[in-house]
Formats: C-alpha cells, structure tokens, sequence
C-alpha cells in the first residue's frame, strides 16, 4: 500500500516541466507518507527489497529465455548520490551471466574520435541481457553542458554550442532510445536524487572515515561548486528526454534504503510488464525430448 503510494509519484511525465527544490530527497514521498513512522516504512521497504530481489532473479531467466528483449538501466546522480550501492543491491540477486555493469567515466582520445554515442553503443546489453549504465550518454549533456570547455578537445565541427547545439543532443538521444526501444530493450532512468547537505554528509564522511578515503576525490568537492547548475540542466534534461517509451525516474535518495527499494521495485515491475513466458515446446521438440529420454533411459 505504501509503494504505491510512492511510485506513481516518481515518473516525470513527458515534457512537463520539473522543479528539483520540490522534489522530496528524504524518505517521506508526501503528505499521506509521513503520517507514518519511519521506522515502520523501514521495515515495509526492506521487506520489499527483499521481494523484489526474488522477483528480478526470476524476471532474469525469463528474459534469458527468451531471448528478444534487453534491459537497460541508466542511473545518473550527483557524486555520493549512491549510484554504486544501487547497483550492488538491486543487481545482488541476479545470474552474473545475464548482467553487464558499464562506468562512464571522461571519455578517452579513441572515445572522442567518434560521434558522442559510440562509446555507449558499444557497451548495450544484448538480448536478453540486463545492463546498468553507471552514468551514461546523459553525461554528454550534463557535465558537458556545465562545462562546455570540454567541447573544445573534442574534434567536433565548428558553430556555436547554444541552445540549438544542446537540443540536437537531446534530439540524438530520443532518437537512439527510441531505436532501442523499438528493437526490444526496456529502457529504465533513474536519477537519484539527493539533497546538498545529504552530500556535504557523505563527502566529510569520506573524508572522516579511514576506510572511506579512497572513495574521495578532490573533484567531486569542486564540482559540488556547481549545485544550482548541475540541478538546471537536470531538469531541461528531464523536461527534454522523458519521453513515453523510457521515462525518467526521480528517486529520493537521502536515505539509501529508500533508494534501492524504490529501483528494485521499479526495475522488477517493469520487466513484469513485458509480460515474457517460457518460449513454448513445439510438437517437434516435445517428440525429441521424449525419445532421448527412452535412449538414455535405455542405455
Ligand atoms: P565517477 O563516476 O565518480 O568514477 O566519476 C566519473 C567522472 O567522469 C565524473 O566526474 C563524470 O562527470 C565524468 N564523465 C563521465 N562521462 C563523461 C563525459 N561524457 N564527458 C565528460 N566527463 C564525463
Ligand atoms: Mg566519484
């Protein structure tokens, strides 16, 4: 009763536009929720997470099965939004053989000599495979679009990088998703969605933490300078690219059990969605299957 609650409210719907400040970083999704304990909505998650783990590891062998359909998850987020953690939990679960975890990290020379979505195409799942894109193409118009300097070590044609330049990008990427999707991938966006304090948390956490520092960057400190506008071109992307067939999902990820219950139920009940079953046996097949079992039954 509680995940439903949440869920419906998480999809931003296509081309309306979003206002991050309004959107709950904690764990109560609105006013209904936080008339509960926290504790109890808790415990209702991780129960959920639980379910959820079941649920995905069975979805996996029905998509291996099958054999038409791929998943692609992309997760993007601010530093120490909780992108690795998401991924160890939802994906704990799963057959190692059917998963692929790709990090997007600053493109290499080889990267850049090709058009901005080669790096990203090459690493798709494949039918039925699940893939997790740990930052993705949408890199390409967040901290490019923050730092448009990066353009200039990137061998593209000249001319102006101005709002026409950023709409083609975010025209590329509808397009390329749409051909996913027409091709039989499930496409799952995910941004999870923390405050800047939550941050400030986690980075002096790293910082306080000896176990911890070796997850520290010093980037990650002179990126959060630029808050306000990494949260603008968030929300121009999730105005830009939400779209009908892969939509984006807003999660609130101050609290890291709020986040994974969430992705976990959303990438299960969408897999569900596709509605797969057993390939069937035909006759034929039933024929063979019957007379190798009489051969080594009777060797
Ligand atoms: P991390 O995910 O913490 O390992 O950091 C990876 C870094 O690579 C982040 O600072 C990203 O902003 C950066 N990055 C990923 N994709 C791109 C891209 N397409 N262009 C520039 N920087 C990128
Ligand atoms: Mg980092």
């Amino acid at each position: 009763m509680i995940k439903e609650k949440i869920i419906g409210k998480l999809r931003v719907v296509p081309g309306k536009g979003v206002n991050l400040k309004k959107i709950e970083t904690g764990w109560a999704q609105n006013e209904e929720l936080k008339a509960y304990e926290k504790g109890a909505v808790k415990e209702q998650a991780i129960k959920i997470l639980e379910a959820n783990r079941l649920s995905l590891t069975s979805s996996q062998e029905l998509l291996w099965a099958n054999n038409t359909h791929s998943v692609l998850i992309v997760l993007q987020g601010m530093d120490t939004a909780g992108k690795d953690g998401t991924i160890r939990h939802v994906m704990s679960g799963m057959n190692p053989q059917g998963c692929k975890v790709c990090s997007f990290k600053v493109p290499t020379t080889d990267e850049t000599e090709h058009n901005f979505l080669w790096r990203y195409s090459r690493d798709l799942p494949r039918r039925g495979e699940i893939g997790v894109f740990n930052r993705s193409y949408y890199e390409d118009v967040l901290v490019v679009k923050v730092h448009p300097g990066i353009l200039d070590n990137q061998q593209l044609p000249p001319g102006k990088r101005g709002e026409k330049f950023w709409n083609a990008r975010y025209d590329d990427i509808n397009a390329f998703e749409r051909h996913l999707v027409r091709n039989g991938t499930l496409i799952l966006k995910f941004f999870l969605h923390i405050s800047k304090d939550e941050q400030k948390k986690r980075i002096l956490e790293r910082l306080e933490t000896e176990e911890k520092h070796w997850k520290f960057s010093l980037a990650d400190l002179a990126e959060r300078t630029f808050w306000d506008e990494y949260q603008k071109v968030y929300e121009t992307m999730f105005a830009k690219t939400s779209t009908d067939e892969a939509p984006w999902y807003i999660i609130p990820a101050d609290y890291k059990w709020v986040a994974r219950t969430l992705v976990a139920d959303i990438v299960s009940t969408q897999i569900q969605s596709l509605g797969l079953k057993y390939p069937e046996v035909s006759v034929e097949q039933l024929k063979q299957i019957e007379s190798a079992r009489e051969q080594l039954k009777n060797e």
